[in-house]
C-alpha cells in the first residue's frame, strides 16, 4: 500500500485528479430523457486575459453547485466559453500596437483582425488552465467562444428577426460617444464620476439690440451648437422674451427664444441654451419643436468646420478660448464653481462626449412586457430576492438599446448598402448582390454589435440554436444563471429579453447573484490600490482547495466577500486537518485491518457505544442540515457546518476517545471513523474536490474491496441523512462529558497545573450518572484526572476538605485542591495578586476624584478609566472568592 505523505502537497495531487477526471469524461453528462437535467452556462469572462478572483468566485460557486447535482444522479452539464470582449479586446491589441510605433489604420481592417485573433488564441489557452486549476469540472467538449461558427450565425439569424420585425432600426439619436475609442456606447458602458467644474454664465445678446439672455453651462464650447435659447412656459420671468431672438457671439448664428415644459427654471437663471446634437435632453426638445442639429465635434474631440474660427481646437483648448473671448466682450457674467457628474469611458477612463449620431438600435418596449411577466409570475426567480425589484425598477425605465459600435473587432452588422438604389439587404447570409435591385454594388455596415448582443444570446446559441439540435431540446431553458450583481442589467436582464424572443422560453429558472470579491478590509480590489490577489497565485500558495474554501466559506449570496491572507490560512489549516485525520484512521485500519461486512454491517444495525451512536447522530443531523441550506443556495453556510462538525466534533472529541479505546484493544471504533470520514468527505466534495478525492482514494484502499463502489467520489452519491441514526439521548450525555472534560482542562490551566500532572476528580450527576460513567476512562485520560469517581448527586457528602467546586449543566465536579495545586503557594500568589489590585484601584479611584483630570481629560480618557476601575474591581471579587475557595 503506497504510503500517505506526512504534508498535504496540494500541487501534484491536483494535477493528478483533474487529468484523471478528464480521462473518465466525468465532466460530459449523458443526455437521459428520463431525468431532468441540471444546467449552468458559464458566464463567459473576457478574453482579455488573466482571470481575477472574481472569476475564483464564479467558478467556485458554480463548480460547487455543478458537482452536487451530479453527485445526486442529474445529467449535469456546466458549459464553459470566452467572450471576444469587444471594445476590450481591441484597445488591449491596440495598445500592443502602440507599443510597436503603429496602429490599426496603417494596419487595415484585415491584418488587424489577425493580429487580434494571434492574441486571443494565446489568451484563451490561459483561461482554460486558470479554470482547470480552480477545478473547474465543466463540459470541455462542449466549450464555446462568442465568435465561433455556432454563436455568429445565432447573432446573425437574431438580427434579422428582430430586423423584420421592425425592433431594430437606424436611426439619429444621443449617444456616449468616446473620443478615444472613437466608437457608441451604451449607457451601462460609462461610469459616472462627480467633477467639480464650473458653472459659467454666458449672455447672449438680443438681435433686436435690448439687451441680453443670461444662460449658464458647465459646457461652454458647446454653445457653438446652440439652436435655440428656452425658458419654462411657467415661469414669469421671460414673459415678452419669448418669441424674440438672440445672437451667439464670434459666430453669428441667430437662434430663437422658445418655450418648453421640460426646462427647469431652477436651474441656472432658468433660461436655458439647447444643443441638440450634445444633449440627450435637448435633443427630445428639439425633436417636438423642430429645432436644427449643428454637431460641432469631430471623432477625436476636435472641433469641427461648424465651430467657426476654434475649428480644429480641442474640445478644452476650445473652452479656455470661448471663454476668454466672451470675457474679452463683456458677455461673461459669472464663473461659479460647480459640482456634476461627468460620464467616463468604463474602458479607457476618457470623458464621453454625448452626440447626435447614425445608429443601430433595438427598440427594447416591446421585449420588456414578456421579460418582467416572467419574473412576476415566478418562472424565473432571482436570488437574492430583494434584486427582484431593482430589475423590474429598471426594465421599466429602460431605453432603447444602442447596439452598433464603430470597432473592428466584433460580430459585424449584418446589413449591406447598395449604392444603386440606396436600399438595405439584411441577410445572415453574405448576399451576393442587393435584394431589391440586384445590383452587385453592395458595401456592408463597417460596425460591428456591441459585444453585450452576442452575450445576450448565450444560453440558448452555445446549446445551438437556431438549429433545434438536441442539446437545445434537452438542456434548455437552463438550471441557473450564477453571475455577479453587477451586471444584473448589462447581462441578465437582457438575456431574459432575447432568450424569450428568440426561443419563446426563459433562458434559465434561477439567476443566482454572488457579491463581489473585496480585500480583507473591504476594498474593492484594483491594479491602482495594489490590493490584487490573482487565483493562480493564491493556489501557488495555498492550494486550489484553500482558495475555494477561502472565496466561499460563511458567505451568502448576493454579499460581498472580504477576502485576505487569513481566509486563506484558513483553508489550507482545514485542509491540513482533514489529511492528518484520515492519516490517523488510515493508519488505524492499516494496523488491523477492517473484516468485509464491517461498513455495512454498520448501516444496518446500530452500534451501542455512546459515543458511536452521537457521533452517527450528528453526522446524520449534517447531512440534514447541507441538503437544506443546498436547496436554499446557503453553500457558504453549508460548509461552514461541514467545517464546523469536522473539526469541533469528529476531529477534537470522536477521535481523541476513540484513540483511547483502541489503545484498550477495542476494534469497535474502526468502521465508524472510516464510516464519518467517508461520509464528511463526500459531504465536502462540491467544495474542496481535490483534497477529497485524494483521501476517499486513500480510504478506499485500505477497505475491504468494494466496500467504496465508484472509481471516484466525484461520482459518489451525495450523503443522505440517515434518520434512524438521530439519537437525542446520546447527544445528551456527550454533550454533558464534553462539558465536564472542557470544565477541568480550564481548570486546570487557570490554575497553571503542570499538563503531566493527574488530578482528582469526583463527578456528581443525576440521572445522566450511569451514562457518563462509561465515559470514564475517556474522561480520566482526556481530562488526566486520576482518581475519578462519577457518583450519585445523593452520594454527596460535605467532607469538610478543601476543593476546587464546578457546577455544570447536568453534573456538578468537585476537584480537591490537595495534589492539583500547592495551597501555600496558591494562597500566596492571590495575596500578591490581590494586593497588587487593591494598590491599582486605589490609584485609579484617586485619578478619578482628582477634578482637574476629570474636566480636562478628553471624554473617551477618562471613560476609558472607569472602565479600567471597573473591571480591577471585578477581578478583586473573583480572586477574593478563588481565595475564599482555598481557604
Ligand atoms: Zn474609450
Ligand atoms: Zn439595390
Amino acid at each position: 500500500m503506497p504510503e500517505i505523505p506526512k504534508a498535504y502537497e496540494p500541487g501534484e495531487v491536483e494535477q493528478k485528479w483533474y487529468r484523471f477526471w478528464m480521462e473518465q469524461g466525468y465532466f460530459t453528462p449523458k443526455i437521459d430523457q428520463k431525468k431532468q437535467p441540471f444546467v449552468i452556462i458559464m458566464p463567459p469572462p473576457n478574453v482579455t486575459g488573466e482571470l481575477h478572483l472574481g472569476h475564483g468566485l464564479t467558478a467556485t460557486v458554480e463548480d460547487v453547485m455543478t458537482r452536487w447535482h451530479r453527485m445526486k444522479g442529474e445529467p449535469t452539464l456546466w458549459l464553459p466559453g470566452v467572450d471576444h470582449a469587444g471594445i476590450a479586446t481591441q484597445v488591449v491589441v491596440e495598445q500592443k500596437l502602440a507599443k510597436e510605433g503603429t496602429d490599426r489604420h496603417v494596419l487595415g481592417r484585415e491584418k488587424f483582425i489577425d493580429r487580434v485573433w494571434e492574441w486571443v488564441s494565446q489568451s484563451r489557452q490561459a483561461i482554460t488552465y486558470q479554470h482547470q486549476r480552480l477545478g473547474a469540472s465543466c463540459d470541455w467538449t462542449r466549450e464555446r467562444f462568442t465568435l465561433d461558427d455556432g454563436p455568429v450565425l445565432a447573432v446573425r439569424t437574431a438580427f434579422v428577426r428582430l430586423y423584420d420585425k421592425g425592433l431594430i432600426y437606424h436611426g439619429e439619436r444621443i449617444i456616449n460617444w468616446c473620443p478615444r475609442c472613437q466608437t457608441a456606447l451604451s449607457d451601462l458602458e460609462v461610469q459616472h464620476k462627480d467633477v467639480t467644474g464650473n458653472l459659467y454664465y454666458l449672455r447672449y445678446p438680443l438681435a433686436d439690440g435690448d439687451g441680453f439672455v443670461t444662460v449658464a453651462t458647465t459646457r461652454p464650447e458647446t454653445y457653438l451648437g446652440d439652436t435655440a435659447v428656452a425658458v419654462n412656459p411657467e415661469d414669469g420671468r421671460f414673459k415678452g422674451l419669448t418669441g424674440k431672438k438672440v445672437i451667439l457671439p464670434v459666430i453669428g448664428r441667430v437662434i430663437p427664444v422658445i418655450t418648453d415644459s421640460a426646462v427647469d427654471p431652477t436651474f441656472g437663471t432658468g433660461a436655458v441654451k439647447i444643443t441638440p446634437a450634445h444633449d440627450p435632453v435637448d435633443f427630445e426638445i428639439s425633436e417636438r419643436q423642430g429645432l436644427a442639429l449643428v454637431n460641432i465635434l469631430n471623432p477625436d474631440a476636435t472641433m469641427n468646420e461648424e465651430a467657426g474660427p476654434y475649428a480644429g481646437l480641442d474640445r478644452f483648448a476650445c473652452r479656455e478660448k470661448v471663454i476668454a473671448d466672451f470675457e474679452k466682450a463683456g458677455l461673461l457674467e459669472k464663473i461659479e464653481p460647480h459640482s456634476h457628474s461627468v460620464g467616463h469611458c468604463d474602458r479607457c477612463q476618457t470623458m464621453i462626449e454625448p452626440e447626435a449620431s447614425q445608429q443601430w438600435f433595438v427598440r427594447v418596449a416591446p421585449l420588456v412586457a414578456a421579460a418582467i411577466k416572467a419574473v412576476d409570475e415566478g418562472r424565473i426567480t432571482i436570488i437574492p430576492e430583494r434584486f427582484t425589484r431593482v430589475y423590474v425598477n429598471w426594465m421599466e425605465n429602460i431605453r432603447d438599446w444602442c447596439i452598433s459600435r464603430q470597432l473592428w473587432w466584433g460580430h459585424r452588422i449584418p446589413v449591406w448598402y447598395c449604392s444603386k438604389c440606396d436600399e438595405l439587404t439584411v441577410s445572415t447570409d453574405q448576399p451576393l448582390a442587393c435584394s431589391h435591385c440586384g445590383s452587385n454594388d453592395i458595401q456592408q455596415d463597417p460596425d460591428v454589435l456591441d459585444t453585450w448582443f452576442s452575450s445576450a444570446l448565450w444560453p440558448h446559441s452555445t446549446l445551438g440554436w437556431p438549429e433545434d439540435t438536441d442539446d437545445l431540446k434537452y438542456f434548455y431553458p437552463t438550471s441557473v444563471m450564477e453571475t455577479g450583481y453587477d451586471i444584473l442589467f448589462f447581462w441578465v436582464a437582457r438575456m431574459i429579453m432575447m432568450g424569450l424572443e428568440d426561443t419563446g422560453d426563459i433562458p434559465f429558472r434561477t439567476v443566482y447573484l454572488h457579491g463581489l470579491v473585496r480585500d480583507e478590509r473591504g476594498d474593492k480590489m484594483s491594479k491602482m490600490r495594489g490590493n490584487v490577489l490573482s487565483p493562480t497565485d493564491a493556489i501557488d500558495e495555498y492550494g486550489t482547495d484553500a482558495l475555494r474554501f477561502a472565496v466561499t466559506t460563511g458567505t451568502s449570496p448576493g454579499n460581498d466577500v472580504n477576502l485576505g491572507r487569513h481566509r486563506l490560512e484558513a483553508g489550507r489549516n482545514f485542509a491540513n486537518k482533514l489529511w492528518n485525520s484520515a492519516r490517523f484512521v488510515f493508519g488505524s485500519l492499516e494496523a488491523t485491518p477492517m473484516e468485509g461486512q464491517a461498513l455495512a454491517r454498520l448501516t444496518a444495525e446500530h452500534p451501542e457505544a455512546l459515543e458511536d451512536r452521537w457521533i452517527l447522530s450528528r453526522l446524520s443531523r449534517l447531512a440534514t442540515s447541507v441538503d437544506r441550506l443546498m436547496c436554499d443556495y446557503q453553500f457558504g453556510e453549508a460548509e461552514r457546518q461541514i467545517h464546523d462538525f469536522f473539526w469541533g466534533e469528529f476531529c477534537d472529541w470522536y477521535i481523541e476517545m476513540a484513540k483511547v479505546r483502541l489503545s484498550q484493544g477495542t476494534l469497535l471504533p474502526l468502521p465508524v471513523l472510516a464510516h464519518v470520514l467517508e461520509t464528511t468527505l463526500r459531504l465536502l466534495h462540491p467544495f474542496m474536490p481535490f483534497i477529497t478525492e485524494e483521501l476517499w482514494q486513500g480510504l478506499k484502499q485500505r477497505l475491504p474491496e468494494r466496500s467504496l463502489e465508484p472509481d471516484s467520489i466525484m461520482i459518489a452519491p451525495y450523503p443522505v441523512a440517515d434518520e434512524k441514526a438521530v439519537d437525542p439521548e446520546a447527544e445528551r450525555v456527550m454533550d454533558s462529558v464534553i462539558e465536564i472534560i472542557r470544565c477541568i482542562r480550564n481548570a486546570r490551566a487557570e490554575h497553571k497545573v503542570p499538563p503531566t500532572r493527574w488530578i482528582e476528580a469526583r463527578i456528581y450527576a443525576d440521572d445522566l450518572c450511569s451514562a457518563i460513567a462509561t465515559q470514564s476512562v475517556a474522561i480520566e485520560i482526556l481530562a488526566k484526572a486520576r482518581p475519578l469517581a462519577v457518583l450519585g448527586r445523593n452520594q454527596r457528602e460535605a467532607k469538610g476538605e478543601k476543593a476546587l467546586v464546578l457546577v455544570l449543566k447536568e453534573a456538578e465536579v468537585v476537584l480537591p485542591w490537595a495534589g492539583m495545586v500547592d495551597v501555600a503557594a496558591e494562597r500566596q500568589r492571590l495575596e500578591r495578586e490581590i494586593s497588587a489590585n487593591k494598590a491599582e484601584i486605589a490609584r485609579l479611584e484617586e485619578r478619578l476624584k482628582d477634578s482637574a483630570f476629570v474636566s480636562k481629560a478628553p471624554a473617551a480618557v477618562v471613560e476609558k478609566e472607569r472602565g479600567k476601575l471597573q473591571s480591577c474591581k471585578d477581578k478583586l471579587m473573583r480572586l477574593k472568592q478563588e481565595l475564599a475557595q482555598l481557604n
